[in-house]
């Protein structure tokens, strides 16, 4: 990469009033703006930002609305009939002109894909995906006869088709867009690697998803079922059938920005991915994201990621922090694992009240998927560095930053350190 690259913080997932979300779009971007990210794609369900007549009332948001007026006293409101007051909520245009400065911030236009598929036998499973950099919302969703739960099709096709009715839209507005699959595993979102290796062109995926600490529940099975082992999977196949790697992104699924209860999710700020780009625009970002020249952290960042493709040598740094012990861990896996599982684990996640729960299944590799090839202590309060070299039976090599202590997250699915960095999959 050049010389002139350097990184630039983002969060591609993240929610406001325009659906889920516990804040006006301005409080939330303003979050991200002043904690120093540089890119941010608010990321609502269903909808782009596009409606200049979208209004929301302010009964049941009474405190929302007082905060949101005494940091934005331009807020447009007005009377309704009944005597309520409503606020209007600002595009995605009017939010970019007024957040976005050059070198320093950018607003990415984006929005979740939120579908269901439902199967004769009862079972659901999930589908959530962000499409980056596509100022429309798909055809298919904005259709008025759009259903948000589909029937018994298999996984893999409803996947591959949002994947590709994404990349035509991009197509057709001559924009760089990104599409990514978020929160695969959640506990009552049945998404098995085995669906990723079927669907290529899906090109990312969240390794690392923070606002959502309620979804995996307990009654999963303790194996190493995490998105490390899922990430694994996938790549090994893929990297045998020469297939393009999955790689991960971190990110916030923001929620809630005030600490208030919602099912516990965490505050902003957690999870974000890092890119090396030359200059901030949408496609510099991507392109460096589609070349795998990103990092997924949760609470941490690498200073420097560097991989030699001539030797297929990866070398991580991590700047010092006082009293903090680092640890780099280099993952591969070897050419001649087994595509037979040697176990299948069944289970039941605990069921809640508002959300259907169904038995998962899970298919546990070999040990030569998601193999620690090396691993790097260093000394508490000292910078790190580490590198290693590609064995010629490694179909790739990625590397894993840790920081002990309580995660930030605590359920089951997620890291089981304090902090975690991934770097992306480099192969030869
Ligand atoms: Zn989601
Ligand atoms: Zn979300």
């Amino acid at each position: 990469m050049s010389g002139k690259a350097r990184w630039w913080r983002g969060n591609l997932h993240t929610h406001s009033f325009w659906s889920d979300g516990r804040a006006f779009p301005e409080e939330a971007i303003e979050w991200y703006r002043a904690h120093g990210y540089n890119f941010l794609g608010l990321s609502d369900h269903n909808v782009f930002q596009d409606n200049p007549d979208r209004w929301i009332a302010e009964t049941g948001r009474e405190s929302y609305f007082a905060e949101y007026l005494s940091a934005f006293p331009d807020a447009e409101t007005r009377q309704t009939p009944a005597g309520g007051r409503e606020a209007r909520l600002r595009t995605f245009n009017e939010l970019a002109t007024r957040f976005n400065a050059p070198d320093r911030f950018l607003l990415l236009p984006a929005f979740e894909e939120t579908r269901s598929a439902e199967y004769a036998d009862g079972h659901r499973s999930e589908l959530h995906m962000n499409a980056v950099n596509i100022p429309a919302l798909l055809p298919s969703i904005a259709a008025p006869d759009f259903q948000r739960v589909e029937r018994d099709i298999p996984l893999a096709d409803f996947l591959a088709r949002h994947a590709a009715e994404t990349a035509a839209l991009a197509r057709s507005m001559g924009r760089h867009g990104l599409f990514m699959l978020n929160h695969p595993i959640w506990t009552w979102y049945d998404i098995s690697p085995e669906v990723l290796v079927e669907t290529p062109d899906v090109r990312f995926f969240e390794v690392c998803n923070n606002g959502s600490p309620f979804a995996p529940a307990p009654g999963l099975p303790d194996d190493g079922f995490d998105t490390d082992r899922f990430w694994d999977v996938v790549n090994a196949f893929r990297a045998r059938r020469g297939l393009p790697l999955l790689y991960g992104v971190g990110g916030d699924d923001t929620h809630v920005y005030r600490g208030e209860p919602h099912d516990g999710m965490l505050m902003p700020g957690n999870a974000w991915t890092l890119v090396r780009a030359e200059t901030l625009s949408a496609d510099a970002i991507i392109e460096a994201m589609e070349a795998g020249d990103f990092v997924a952290c949760e609470g941490i960042e690498p200073e420097d990621v560097t991989f030699d493709r001539s030797t297929g040598t990866l070398s991580v740094a991590v700047a010092a922090k006082a009293g903090a012990a680092r640890t780099i861990r280099f993952i591969v896996s070897k050419r001649d694992f087994s595509e037979t599982p040697v176990k299948t684990l069944t289970a039941r996640p605990a069921e809640k009240a508002d959300m259907p729960r169904f038995e998962r299944t899970f298919r546990i590799y070999d040990e030569k998927i998601g193999l620690v090839a090396k691993t790097v202590e260093g000394i508490p309060g000292e910078a790190l560095c580490a590198s290693y070299t590609m064995a010629d039976d490694d179909l790739y090599v990625r590397a894993r930053i840790e920081e002990p202590g309580e995660p930030l997250c605590t359920a089951a699915l997620h890291p089981q350190h304090r902090f975690v960095a991934w770097t992306q999959p480099y192969r030869r």
